[in-house]
């Protein structure tokens, strides 16, 4: 209920120019695909939307919104329609949904829980869904039911096996119940993890082998390996996608994923960012989800960039000692690309 001084503030939405849209996956100049996916945080009023912007695919679908919007608990029906509503408009399309990602700080219906000093480091995501197993079983079951064989489910927030040895036994039994009410078979739908606590990088290898799908959730992870909280201003200079740190680790994530054939999407808010595109292909990332609004600039962008060239660029930040060098580095990389856009 936002008062009017706070509308008129806000900008109208910007309708995207149809002469800007690109409909298939974009190249880079020396030809490599790149698949520009859509980050969907509400399935019923973006889904169709981020289809005419030319979306390859949805990489992130954000399920919070349901739950955050409705002072109850939404049913397994309303959530199956909501997640049909996606799978649908993306028919043929892969199909990338997140379960749950709150914690009790931000669900109305849980703040009898135990208030935390730390929400974002707390009992959030997979951590709630193990303690709620009614809400996790909703979830998949939902999920479940909207599947195409394109769909993968990922795992908010994970830090280690032990919750994926419970989420997993979790996940099992309930394909197994649904299978044998339906009669479908659900085994087409892939699993994947959001690599987002630093602490499984380390050990990467092992979540690879188990897992299809990898989603870099740089909001978090930024946070997480350079202990500087995404939402506070006043830690805001340490809070940096350019750290040398976060690029090793996009590199090592790639690297490792794709020895295995397994699916990388980078989905923080560092793919919305023109000056990072080029070293982010550099450093091995081939699949970006953004919000539909920003798709046919962020194809225009990548477009305009040669494999060889970002390759160097990553080389060379990767060897860089700070966040501050490597901003130098990718401002003067800007400079060089307006030049030559401009003849
Ligand atoms: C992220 O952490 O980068 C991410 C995409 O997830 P969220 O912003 O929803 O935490
Ligand atoms: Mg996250």
């Amino acid at each position: 209920d936002p008062d009017k001084a706070l509308i008129k503030t806000k900008k109208p939405k910007k309708v995207i120019d149809p002469e800007t849209i690109i409909l298939q996956p974009v190249c880079l100049s020396s030809g490599e695909h790149i698949t520009i996916g859509a980050t969907i945080n509400n399935s019923i009023m973006d889904s169709e939307q981020a289809r005419y912007a030319g979306a390859d695919e949805v990489g992130l679908f954000r399920t919070e919104m349901s739950f955050i919007s409705n002072t109850e608990i939404p049913d397994e029906d309303d959530l199956t329609e909501e997640y049909l509503t996606l799978t649908n408009v993306f028919q043929k399309l892969p199909v990338t949904m997140r379960m749950l990602d709150l914690g009790s700080d931000k669900l109305a219906y849980f703040q009898h829980m135990e208030t935390e000093e730390n929400p974002s480091m707390g009992n959030r995501s997979m951590r709630l869904l193990i303690r709620r197993r009614d809400l996790f079983r909703k979830q998949i079951r939902a999920m479940l039911k909207a599947s195409h064989d394109k769909t993968s489910i990922i795992f908010p927030m994970i830090s280690g096996w032990n919750e994926l040895d419970i989420i997993l036994e979790f996940y099992n039994e309930h394909v197994q119940e649904l299978s044998s009410e339906t009669g479908n078979d659900y085994s087409h739908v892939k699993l994947g993890i959001m690599v987002e606590v630093p602490g499984i990088i380390e050990r990467f290898e092992d979540y690879v082998k188990e897992f299809d799908v990898f989603n870099i959730g740089t909001n978090d992870l930024i946070q997480y390996s350079l202990a500087a909280d995404r939402n506070n201003e006043h830690v805001s200079e340490y809070y940096s996608a350019s750290h040398p740190s976060i690029l090793s680790m996009i590199s090592r994530v790639c690297n490792t994923a794709y020895s295995y054939n397994k699916k990388v999407c980078l989905c923080g808010e560092m793919g919305q960012e023109d000056k990072y595109i080029p070293l982010l292909i550099g450093l091995g990332i081939r699949n970006i989800s953004v919000p539909f609004r920003k798709i046919p600039h962020i194809k225009s962008t990548i477009s305009k960039y040669d494999l060889k060239e970002c390759q160097e660029l990553a080389k060379c930040a990767l060897t860089c000692r700070s966040s501050n060098d490597v901003d130098d580095l990718l401002s003067s990389t800007q400079l060089i690309v307006q030049n030559m856009n401009h003849g």
